[in-house]
């Protein structure tokens, strides 16, 4: 890298604001990694026949977010306002050691975790749905309308929208809507108007439903409707928690503020390792050190996806719809079809049928690795963490668990010293229901 570029690493997590009072370290600029690209991403592309879909997007997202999608530049400034609802909320998030892990697993790894559950709606989804919501104020939007999976990105965006004066309407997923009944109230108490999709509100809801009736409902499903209400509904913007450019820069808060607490403990991260769904935290966490990567070889990086979507293993790297319902731009990515319909888990935020296309990218050039897990695999290894570290993740964070135990497994046969980090993405005590039926089905059952 050059010497500006190494000042800006600097500048980028080393300066204090003052935020009621209280002196906060949080980054002054977002990093974008298509500046450091080996090869260029592919761009998003219109189908060859039917109307744009390019252009569709176009009308119904802040202008600011698609702006971002294509930047060059290397880093990008972060809105004071922004970097104070980040102090706010819990920004710089805590780098913890998992040591009573290490000596459970008798393993020489060091192996931190970057605690993206303290924000108050449990996950890094804020990260991303707080500038979204200020740009779409800036532009002079009244709310903004997305879909939800597992419902952390709901209560994320919620929360944004609130923070900034805006209405917000979100569409969730209908398995998650009835089996996570509190993230659906959480997304109302916050002042969220949530609908489980599909819907009988759009035409895209009543076509699905028409087709399967018990349609589950995905991330997927929830966008053709979100985008219906986009183009019908006044004033109401689109935006979106994951897949985009501008989702995966919002997060690398994550791993800008990480190479900096490993720096200060004298650390060089040799692994690091996320759960995958659209990519965002992730990319967020990883992106940072891709330059690193380039140059030493180091850190390698880990993808851990569900079993149940396992596109990064089994999925073909093309050019498709990152809808169903064929509304959003064709992206170049891992995908399983976008006709898949993932079956009914408690991983909710890795069920989808494509994803990222930096984070395909990534895995297309061998600079990432991935892993699927099945869901018990994942939640026994959230369980062992939970009673170990005290803290529940939540199940799509267990799949990166899992896999950093058999890293650190891995690094005892070999007797490496390993400095791992795992992109902790958010608590699971909205989901301790999935964790009884998985881990405790028997009494699940016999309570229900
Ligand atoms: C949304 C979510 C994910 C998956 O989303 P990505 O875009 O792949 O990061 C993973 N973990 C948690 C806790 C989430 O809320």
């Amino acid at each position: 890298m050059t010497d500006n570029g190494r000042s800006a690493w600097g500048n980028a997590s080393l300066q204090s604001i003052k935020v009621d009072g209280s002196c906060v370290d949080v980054p002054f600029h977002w990093y974008n990694v298509t500046y450091h690209l080996p090869e260029p991403l592919p761009p998003v592309l219109d189908p060859k026949v039917g109307p744009s879909r390019i252009e569709l997007r176009q009308r119904m997202m802040p202008r600011a977010l698609q702006r971002q999608d294509t930047e060059t530049q290397e880093w990008l400034d972060i809105p004071g306002e922004v970097r104070e609802k980040y102090a706010q909320l819990g920004r710089p998030t805590p780098l913890q050691r998992a040591t009573a892990l290490e000596a459970y697993l008798e393993t020489p790894a060091h192996i931190y975790y970057k605690r993206e559950d303290v924000f108050p709606t449990g996950s890094f989804k804020m990260n991303s749905a707080i500038p979204q919501a200020y740009y779409a104020r800036q532009e002079g939007y009244a709310g903004l309308v997305s879909q939800t999976g597992a419902g952390q990105w709901g209560s994320g965006l919620t929360l944004g929208c609130r923070m900034f004066g805006l209405r917000c309407i979100i569409y969730m997923a209908r398995v998650s809507f009835f089996q996570k009944p509190y993230r659906r109230i959480h997304m109302q108490l916050l002042g969220g108007e949530v609908y489980p999709s599909p819907s009988e509100r759009t035409e895209a809801g009543r076509k699905m439903l028409a087709e399967h009736p018990d349609h589950p409902g995905s991330v997927n499903s929830g966008i053709s409707e979100a985008f219906e209400t986009a183009m019908s509904e006044e004033g109401f913007a689109y935006v979106t928690g994951s897949n985009s450019n501008h989702t995966l820069i919002h997060n690398t808060v994550i791993g800008l503020e990480s190479r900096l607490q490993l720096e200060v403990l004298d650390e060089a991260p040799d692994q690091l390792i996320a759960c995958v769904g659209g990519g965002s935290n992730l990319g967020g966490l990883m992106l940072p050190f891709l330059s690193d990567r380039l140059q030493t070889g180091r850190p390698r990086l880990l993808a851990a996806e569900s079993a149940a979507a396992p596109r990064l293993t089994q999925g073909e790297y093309r050019y498709d719809s990152g809808d169903p319902a064929g509304l959003t731009p064709l992206i170049k990515t891992y995908t399983l079809g976008s006709d898949f319909i993932p079956p009914v888990n408690h991983v909710g935020g890795l069920r989808q049928h494509g994803g990222s296309p930096l984070v395909s990218l990534l895995k297309h050039i061998g600079l990432l690795e991935a892993r699927a897990y099945g869901e018990k695999d994942a939640l026994e290894a959230g369980h062992l963490f939970a009673r170990l570290e005290g803290v529940v993740p939540a199940p799509e964070t267990s799949h990166a668990i899992r896999a950093a135990i058999e890293e650190a497994l891995d690094a005892k046969r070999l007797r490496e010293k390993r400095v791992m980090v795992i992109g902790f993405s958010g608590h699971g005590l909205l989901d301790l229901g999935g964790y009884e039926q998985v881990l405790f089905p028997a009494q699940a059952a016999s309570l229900s």
